[in-house]
């Protein structure tokens, strides 16, 4: 195997390199989530951390890394001699990938041993290997649903807890998070966002003798792995060196009291939920003052960490993306008994580069509020990743509240011209229950049929594979049948593997609605999207009480964008909604791709949760060329992947050209009016009503 990119010789990403130094330094800090397009090296830059981490101290044979100093006491290999002689190993930094299986993560218990050895058998998982180490997730927003509520209990309680039918396992799980996601491809809950102790926010270098440096450096490293590994090793042992030197420190770092006032105040300012903020900013500076060599903290740490701890944690719109006001941070530092400072000069304005640290990876952290707005899930629309940072720049000059910067930055953005500013929507109503076909197994909800975990069992099959819950009725009657065969005196049953029969339930599952909504000329009569988007926001409402999941992919002018990243927020998805401009030419195919490729990577994230594609559009298309040809390939490339789909026909007037129905049957599924959506029929009758009123 050849040698691992070196720490050292990654060129830049001043603040990467920072916060996972100050988490090496101080494991208490809790992790680092790096976001930032591909193609940044942040990737590189985490795993080459583990070269840079001090060994840890293990009780020799221990699957769960026991300290020998402190062993776990429910460790499952133990209970261990409070003596033992520990041996040395090198920290370890275990990947999680995002498809991993909930055994591979949290460890697998083997329930058919347990039933019919009588023995415990417990196979360790991920959580185990990274406990005292780092647990890496690269594109950690596309982590499924339930590896996220083991990843958040055992981050919780430091421990992995396993149970299956009544037998379960439970070990230390003490680890160093770090996840790298691409926020074009969707957000984090906010809950798994707030485990993270420090964001960063990356983006390639705009310095061309800086860009020289990486390509160089990365075809040096091809050319020869070890010769240039052996070229920085000199680097990375001093840089070894000097984190250990901090951790000798660390637990000499005196926290003032007036930087413990400071930091609150910031937190304060910032309107930060809970104390977590508070906490992570205190263990940032003390790790930063231990990382200088000091052992006070300076009201200059508490800011470094403050830029640190603080972007993914003030109160923001979830959709929003990580940023501080460096403005209003520094006003909260201050003192309020120390003078009003001379105006210094302005570290914005001049755009990204004015941050302060190293100059090309510096605008990382100093995202403004208005560059934060813009790039948000707008972000996620197929102008692609290489205008990300140009974007960054632009935003500051684009209004609060536009939700399609990136389409007005486009030259042939509106089309015709005529943008109309928002409509509100029309009064909300119940609609039709619509449900995916067939039988599926998504997370419990109230829309289409499944298998569940709960629900009413319906009968019971032989398992296959691991059994998770047993239909015991049915395994002793499939045993009961071979007692005399296998020579059964006693009392007890005796079971063997082929015999467990598993429970099948079936309950509701809910579904992600993906509602692809035509915003263009053709739709925009002020009364007809009125009614269009008082239809969206029924089917919204809908599909949070049925606990489904939304997103929104919108077309006009020259693009389509996923306005909102599939999410179980149905208000953020209502805002959305709200705010979202008509006019322009109608590219329906163009739409339809953008949906292709949000469900690609949300059957990734969340496989079990079965897609109903909802299309509100009249169907024509007429962004110019094959238009029409366009969205009917599109169509059809849709279909083949057999995801459901529904197309609410918006068309109105005297001449009917019966276009979203020919969608439709290209799609694969039902057409229905804006009228039919209701569920007493109703909806036209009200609407008509009020706009007469
Ligand atoms: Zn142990």
């Amino acid at each position: 195997m050849s040698a691992a990119y070196p720490f050292s010789a990654i060129v830049g990403l001043a603040d990467l390199r920072l916060a996972l130094v100050l988490n090496a330094v101080s494991p208490a800090v809790g992790g680092v989530l790096v976001r930032g397009e591909k193609g940044t090296a942040k990737s590189t830059m985490v795993r080459a951390l583990a070269g840079q981490l001090p060994e840890v101290a293990v009780v020799p044979g221990c699957r769960f890394s026991c300290d020998p100093a402190a062993p776990d006491a429910r460790c499952p290999d133990g209970p261990h001699d409070p003596g033992i002689a520990g041996t040395t190993r090198a920290a370890r930094l275990v990947e999680l990938p995002v498809g991993a299986s909930e055994d591979r993560l949290a460890g697998s218990l083997d329930i058919e041993r347990a039933l019919t050895e009588g023995v415990k058998a417990y196979e360790p998982g991920l959580l185990a290997a990274a406990h005292r180490g780092v647990l890496y997730v690269d594109e950690v927003n596309l982590l499924h649903d339930h590896l996220v509520d083991l990843l958040l209990d055992a981050a919780a309680m430091g421990t992995s807890h396993v149970e299956r039918e009544g037998v379960s396992v439970r070990h230390a799980a003490r680890f160093l998070l770090v996840g790298t996601m691409n926020p074009e491809e969707g957000e984090l809950r906010p809950q798994l966002l707030d485990r993270f102790g420090l964001t960063v926010e990356v983006a390639a270098s705009r310095e061309p003798r800086e860009r020289a440096e990486v390509v160089r450096r990365r075809l040096a490293y091809e050319a020869d792995p070890d010769a240039f590994a052996a070229r920085w090793a000199g680097e990375d042992a001093e840089l070894a060196e000097r984190i250990l030197r901090a951790r000798r420190v660390l637990a000499d770092v005196v926290l003032p009291d007036a930087e413990l006032e400071r930091i609150a105040r910031v937190c304060a300012s910032f309107e930060v939920d809970g104390m977590r903020a508070d906490l992570v900013t205190a263990r940032t500076s003390i790790a930063l003052a231990a990382w200088h060599g000091r052992t006070e903290v300076t009201a200059q740490d508490v800011r470094a960490a403050a830029l640190l701890a603080l972007p993914h944690r003030r109160r923001r719109n979830p959709f929003d993306a990580p940023g501080l006001d460096e403005e209003h941070l520094d006003e909260a530092l201050r003192d309020p008994d120390e003078p009003e400072p001379e105006p210094e000069p302005e570290p914005e304005g001049d755009g990204p580069d004015g941050g302060g640290s190293p100059p090309p990876d510096a605008h990382g952290s100093d995202g403004s509020e208005g560059s934060g707005r813009s790039d948000g899930p707008d972000a996620a629309d197929g102008s692609g990743a290489a205008e990300a940072p140009g974007r960054t720049e632009a935003a500051p000059s684009s209004a609060p509240g536009t939700e399609d910067a990136p389409v007005e930055g486009a030259p042939t953005a509106s089309g015709g011209g005529r943008e109309q500013a928002a409509v509100a929507a029309a009064e909300p109503y119940r609609t039709r229950l619509f449900s995916v076909p067939g039988v599926g197994q998504g997370a419990a909800g109230r829309r289409s049929r499944a298998r569940t975990a709960s629900g009413r069992t319906t009968g019971s099959q032989v398992a296959a594979g691991r059994v998770t819950r047993l239909h015991v009725a049915a395994t002793v009657r499939a045993a009961a049948l071979h007692q005399k065969a296998r020579g059964r005196t006693g009392a007890g049953l005796l079971l063997r593997r082929a015999d467990l029969r598993e429970a099948v339930r079936e309950g509701r599952e809910g579904n992600l609605v993906l509602f692809v909504v035509d915003a263009s000329g053709s739709m925009a009569a002020r009364k007809r999207m009125r009614a269009v988007k008082g239809a969206v926001l029924s089917l919204l409402l809908d599909a949070y009480q049925r606990r489904d999941k939304v997103g929104l992919v919108t077309f006009r002018g020259a693009h389509a964008a996923l306005v909102l990243p599939p999410t179980s927020s149905v208000e953020i998805g209502a805002a959305r909604l709200a705010a979202l401009p008509t006019g322009g030419r109608t590219p329906v195919g163009a739409g339809l791709l953008r949906a292709h490729e949000a469900l690609r990577v949300e059957r990734l994230r969340d496989p079990l949760r079965r897609p109903l594609l909802v299309v509100v559009t009249d169907g024509r298309a007429t962004g110019g060329g094959d238009a029409l040809g366009e969205s009917r390939r599109a169509a059809r490339l849709l279909a083949a992947t057999g995801v459901a789909s529904l197309v609410v026909d918006c068309e109105s007037g005297p001449v009917r050209l019966g276009l979203a129905a020919r969608l439709a049957g290209d799609l694969g599924g039902p057409v229905v009016t804006l009228d039919e959506l209701a569920a007493d029929g109703l909806a036209g009758l009200v609407r008509d009503v009020r706009s007469v009123a």
